[in-house]
Parts: C-alpha cells; structure tokens; sequence
C-alpha cells in the first residue's frame, strides 16, 4: 500500500484503536479492551496527523 506511520495500535493488547478528540484534547480508545490514553500531540490548524 504505501502507506506507513499513520497506524497505530494499542499498547495493552495490540488491537485496532480509534482517536477522538474532547474538550480536553486528543484521546485514543481500543476497539478491543476498551483501554483508553490521552494523546500528547500538537495539532496545528488545518493540518490533521490522524
Ligand atoms: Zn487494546
């Protein structure tokens, strides 16, 4: 495919997450265990690393 570095898995299981974005900034959740952590990225307007 091409495609690299913009997938990422969860640390507790290895599984498929999702990232989400709240009040309190970015998040990612695990499909599988439901883990969740606060990502600590800087995001810059109109530019999107997820
Ligand atoms: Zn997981």
């Amino acid at each position: 495919m091409g495609k690299s570095g913009g997938t990422r898995r969860c640390p507790r299981c290895g599984g498929n997450i999702f990232v989400d974005r709240d009040y309190d900034g970015w998040y990612f959740e695990c499909l599988q265990c439901s883990y969740t952590r606060d990502l600590d990225i800087i995001t810059e307007p109109g530019q999107r690393r997820f």
